[in-house]
């Protein structure tokens, strides 16, 4: 095989993995290794969460923390970049000839435990039990005011440099925001941060924080703290401020105001959630087995709307869990 080729799926499997992120990765090579076959179905690219970060991202996590199947991550730099990450896991599934089947949504889940079927929009995919590792980043936490779909607006953040010399408002408090702001700020943007709370959230990284709050300091960045966004227009972005309202200019606008798992998946799948604030998708915390025998999740889709709970540092480790208890079972 080629070192670029990705090997085509067959389509009944002992296990199918929803979701090709760096945890669905993870849970395919131990699955696989247990002498299972698996398949990762995923609705966009490889890793398609790391595809959509921003570019040039830095990791706060070293590499060492990252790797999966015991794959080395040698990395130029302390952190790794986003083009790194995106590296190492081609490489990792290109090694493990693992089969994909990529830009492949899943819709649903049929049948009985031991003999389900996964539904997609492209076909179904018989297996005996199902993974779920879908994340949280593609369901943004809407705005809900008027305008915020107009083109100029975005959940997603990628790089600067379309935005030089134009007016940019940034919504949010935690490291996306941060980062953007000081970046778009750095490239020549006029920015705006509006805030919700009094402060930049404490949870932002220790390098990052003092940064932005200086240059709010100095000025170069004009922050709105207390601050809610009322509605989004060709005028601007309309603020209610403790001062009043106001209006502020913007060419642009980025709602950096986090991500949520996707219920409605979740809910299609016959995954049931508990009835806590996180709404965490009912599973054991001993084996990540849902309420659906036989079906898991693994990941950042663990936590529900606790999306800092689990992340790519400790969600890998869910990986061997699952595999082992899966291989032990018998649907
Ligand atoms: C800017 C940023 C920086 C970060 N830095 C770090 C870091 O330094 N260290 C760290 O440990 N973590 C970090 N994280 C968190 C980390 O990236 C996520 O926790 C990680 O991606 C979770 O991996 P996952 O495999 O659980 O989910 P994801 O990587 O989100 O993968 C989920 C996959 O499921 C797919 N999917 C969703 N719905 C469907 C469907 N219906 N059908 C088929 N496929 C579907 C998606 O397309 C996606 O590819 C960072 C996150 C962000 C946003």
């Amino acid at each position: 095989m080629n070192e670029n080729t990705i090997s085509a799926a067959p389509a009944t499997f002992d296990a199918v993995v929803i979701g090709a992120g760096p945890v669905g990765l993870a849970c395919a090579l131990e699955v696989r290794r247990r002498g299972l076959s698996v398949c990762v179905v995923d609705k966009g690219a490889l890793v398609n969460s790391l595809v959509g970060y921003p570019t040039n991202m830095e990791f706060f996590s070293t590499p060492e923390l990252l790797e999966i199947g015991g794959y080395p991550f040698p990395t130029a730099h302390y952190k790794p970049l986003r083009e790194d990450a995106l590296d190492y896991y081609r490489r990792v599934a290109v090694a493990e000839q693992l089969p994909l089947r990529l830009y492949e949504r899943v819709l649903s889940l049929e049948g009985q435990p031991g003999a389900y079927e996964v539904v997609t929009e492209k076909g179904r995919l018989a297996t005996r039990y199902v993974i779920v590792a879908t994340g949280f980043f593609d369901i943004p936490n809407r705005l809900s005011v008027p305008g915020e779909d107009a083109s100029h607006v975005s959940y997603y953040y990628k790089e600067p440099y379309a935005h030089v010399g134009q007016q940019v408002v940034v919504i949010g408090a935690k490291n996306s925001a941060a980062k953007a702001a000081l970046q778009l700020v750095r490239a020549g943007a006029q920015v705006s941060l509006v805030v919700r709370g009094a402060a930049i959230s404490e949870s932002v990284k220790y390098w990052i924080r003092p940064d932005l709050v200086n240059r709010i300091a100095e000025g170069r960045i004009r922050a709105y703290f207390h601050t809610t966004v009322q509605r989004i227009s060709a005028a601007g972005v309309a603020v209610l401020t403790p001062e009043g309202p106001a209006t502020l200019p913007a060419d642009f606008v980025y709602a950096l105001t986090g991500y949520h798992p996707d219920y409605s998946l979740l809910a299609a799948l016959g995954i049931s959630c508990q009835d806590d604030v996180a709404r965490t998708p009912s599973h054991s915390p001993d084996t990540f087995e849902t309420n659906r025998p036989g079906v898991y999740v693994a990941g950042t889709v663990c936590g529900g709307l606790n999306t800092s709970r689990w992340f790519i540092e400790n969600g890998r480790h869910h990986a061997a869990v699952i595999a082992a208890h899966l291989a032990a079972t018998s649907l």
